[in-house]
């Protein structure tokens, strides 16, 4: 007998048996395959699960076992690749199996809808169509000119007929006399053409030539080159030879911000069917770029994180561009690394896979270091313009406006008047980070977390950057009802304001995630800048990802000792990193660029650090030193997290897990903790963790899987949850 042993999204780390659905004879059982979406019982519910083995037997009796009530596809739509990906992906970051498959498949098929192919729909005679001879049907010009189109082409395209003015009716009546029938179109043949590149220069061709040469099958590449060296054009030419063997390339980028600049390039140089996918698409048009990917007619597949997860039909290139960036990270749920994914994916599709970054991970330059990864460094940059220079101004002592300092602000004078661009750097939105009474010290809190209420005077609201919340601006005190309210603090919002009345002959914008929410915000943004048009860019780390911006000869960073005092162990690589990705927008084109740092303690070794020596050295420097200390990349990190609307019940939770998995850790393998996260109360819920250090990823694999297994049995108070966050970013 056939037992259909199912992944089924719930939050239960395990897969599920079935019997195949009554009626089906026991052959058919028998020729089912991996990845084949089923539909089944499961609860008082009905959902969709993915077959990942057909068995011969179960641990639980046969009279134990519910039917399938369908099995929904002919065959798997999805490769055998990706499978054994979700199927490590689930093993590796301990989550439930069922959640990872359901990351291969769009909305509609995870909800059990028909799977839609997506060649052009059309039409084609049926046996007794091909019997009528030329010009029959005359006496209804309509069909008769739908026939004759029919009689020319093996099959004929909806679009096609509309053209024409014929229309369904017409199709659908000559489907009842059994002339012709509905049909897919066959898809494009694989095989796109490529303009003729840049001429390399010489850092740019031998690292092309060194990738080249590892064209076929798994190899990791590190391309690390400073801002503006050119590793877009690289990863270009690398694309157009995939492209040329009949080969998919799939590309990775950080943010949704990033596409329509990236779409553009790529749409200039190659004569190809390009898909994108990412967070702001709708359903259709992420269902139609996944089938596209899937059945081979996209060549060149661009997305956003969760797109390591598409399905790809012929994949010969995967790269992940601003490897270093978070956002590859997902933060709660399924917490995988899209960049990691990406390198397991070309170990099982057979293909490179390119990392790409000015500030490389400390994890990539580990792995270069361990010999896992190729390194291929440009060090210039490419084409005329030259690396900017760097600057600190010591604002101790100095007047500041909107926190700008005199300095800068002539230095901004000079540049609009020199008919170039200005960009700020200033990491936090709103108008001030804190709401003060001046006559009792009352200070506007979330009622739910542990963090300030940030003002957002546009708006006349008060908003927590954590959990959401916002409320009105009280005009008094709730506290002695007294009237001065003061802000503390600076923000963008304000410092815009500032801008505008003190440059008012020229254009600010302003570009955090207050006033990028339109859809195509980001693109008109980056439309208009590239017009070269003098005028000033003020925003938060959303303007440093990537962007190419030709116009922008100074750049500034308003308050860098902001970012000094880090108390998470990446607080140092993550403020080079942002530094020398911020510094780098500056002077990409011919004019040379300029780059200030505005702080109070122009002698912090961090700073000095990134005036002086550069981002490479620097983080080979910070390597060092966590491999001293055996965090990683050198150890391994692992954190079960608790969070309860009780304070101490998640710290009790994670002590009897503690407790029970001590007697079985590895040697070297070391439990910190329950410890209250930074911010321990955050959306009314208080939160805790145990912190996982070990030595190497066996260890921390088999210890993960203690964790997971004593945390699911442990009884806890109802309205606790726990999850399991293995390589996390940050220490809460
Ligand atoms: P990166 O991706 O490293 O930031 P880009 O590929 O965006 O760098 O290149 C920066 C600029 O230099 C772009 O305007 C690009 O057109 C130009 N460029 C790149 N390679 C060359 C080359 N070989 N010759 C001339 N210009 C180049
Ligand atoms: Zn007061
Ligand atoms: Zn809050």
């Amino acid at each position: 007998m056939s037992i259909l042993r199912l992944a089924i999204p719930s939050p239960l780390r395990r897969l599920f048996d079935y019997l195949p659905p009554r009626g089906m004879s026991a052959a058919a059982a028998m020729a089912l395959q991996p990845g084949q979406r089923v539909s089944v019982p499961f609860g008082s519910r009905k959902v969709t699960g993915y077959l990942v083995q057909l068995c011969q037997d179960s641990e639980l009796p046969a009279s134990a076992l519910k039917h399938a009530d369908a099995v929904l596809d002919d065959a798997p739509l999805v490769p055998s690749t990706l499978l054994q990906l979700c199927d490590w992906a689930a093993r590796y970051y301990h989550h439930p199996p069922g959640e990872v498959y359901a990351c291969a498949f769009p909305a509609s098929l995870r909800q059990g809808k028909a799977h839609r192919p997506g060649g052009r729909a059309g039409w084609r005679l049926t046996t007794r169509g091909m019997g009528l001879p030329a010009g029959a049907l005359a006496r209804s010009p309509r069909k008769a000119e739908a026939l004759a189109l029919l009689q020319g082409a093996p099959a004929v395209s909806n679009d096609l007929f509309r053209e024409r003015g014929i229309s369904g009716a017409v199709m659908r009546s000559l489907a009842a006399k059994e002339l012709a029938e509905q049909c897919t179109l066959a898809q494009l043949p694989m095989a796109a053409d490529s303009r003729a590149g840049l001429a390399l220069n010489p850092e740019q061709a031998d690292t092309l030539a060194a990738l080249l040469k590892a064209r076929k099958g798994f190899s990791c590449h590190l391309l690390e080159g400073v801002t503006g060296s050119g590793k877009t054009e690289v990863y270009l030419q690398f694309i157009a030879d995939c492209l040329e063997r009949g080969r998919q390339a799939l590309v990775l980028i950080p943010e949704i911000g990033l596409t329509p600049q990236t779409l553009e390039r790529f749409r200039q140089r190659f004569a190809a069917t390009i898909v994108t996918l990412h967070s702001g698409l709708g359903e259709a048009e992420r269902y139609r770029a996944w089938e596209a990917a899937r059945d081979g007619s996209a060549h060149i597949v661009i997305g956003t994180r969760s797109a390591i997860f598409t399905p790809l039909q012929n994949p010969g290139l995967i790269i992940v561009d601003e490897e270093h960036d978070s956002s590859y990270k997902q933060q709660d749920g399924f917490r995988y690394s899209a960049r990691d994914v990406a390198v397991k994916r070309g170990q099982l599709e057979k293909c490179p896979v390119l990392l790409g970054s000015a500030t490389p991970s400390l994890e990539s330059l580990h792995n270069v270091a361990a010999g896992r990864y190729q390194l291929h460094r440009l060090r210039q940059r490419a084409g005329t313009s030259s690396l900017p220079s760097i600057r600190a101004i010591d604002v101790r002592r100095q007047e500041l406006q909107a926190g700008l300092s005199s300095t800068l602000l002539s230095a901004i004078d000079q540049t609009l008047q020199a008919q170039q661009q200005v960009l700020l750097f200033l990491n936090r939105r709103g108008y001030a980070p804190t709401l003060q009474c001046h006559d009792c010290g009352w200070v506007a809190q979330c009622s739910a977390c542990d963090a300030r209420l940030t003002v957002h005077r546009r708006h006349g609201q008060l908003r927590c950057h954590h959990c959401g919340a916002g409320r009105r601006m009280p005009q008094r005190c709730p506290q002695c009802h007294g009237s001065s309210l003061i802000t503390a603090g600076l923000g963008t919002e304000q410092t815009e304001d500032f801008l505008c009345r003190r440059f008012s002959q020229w254009p600010v914008f302003r570009v955090d995630s207050d006033t990028m929410q339109a859809r195509h915000a980001m693109r008109d943004l980056v439309g208009l800048i590239n017009r070269g048009e003098p005028g000033i860019l003020l925003g938060t780390q959303m303007l440093t990802k990537g962007h190419h911006f030709p116009g922008v000869s100074l750049v500034a960073v308003i308050d860098a000792d902001a970012m000094l005092f880090s108390a998470d162990f990446r607080g140092e690589e993550r403020m080079a990193q942002l530094l020398t990705q911020v510094a780098g927008r500056a002077g990409r084109a011919e004019q040379p660029g300029e780059v200030l740092v505005q702080t109070h303690y122009p002698d912090h070794p961090a700073l000095q650090a990134m005036l002086n020596v550069d981002y490479s050295d620097q983080a080979r420097a910070i390597l060092a030193d966590r491999q001293a200390a055996g965090m990683p990349p050198a150890g391994q990190l692992v954190i079960l997290r608790s969070d309860c609307s009780d304070a101490a019940c998640g710290e009790q939770f994670l002590q009897t897990v503690r407790s029970q998995t001590e007697p079985d850790l590895p040697a070297g393998a070391r439990l910190i903790g329950p410890l209250p996260a930074p911010m321990q109360r955050r959306a009314g819920k208080y939160r805790s963790q145990l912190i996982l250090l070990a030595p190497d990823r066996r260890a921390a694999q088999l210890v993960a899987g203690l964790l997971v297994g004593r945390a699911e049995t442990v009884p806890a108070r109802r309205g606790l949850k726990w999850s399991i966050d293995v390589d996390p970013l940050d220490l809460y």
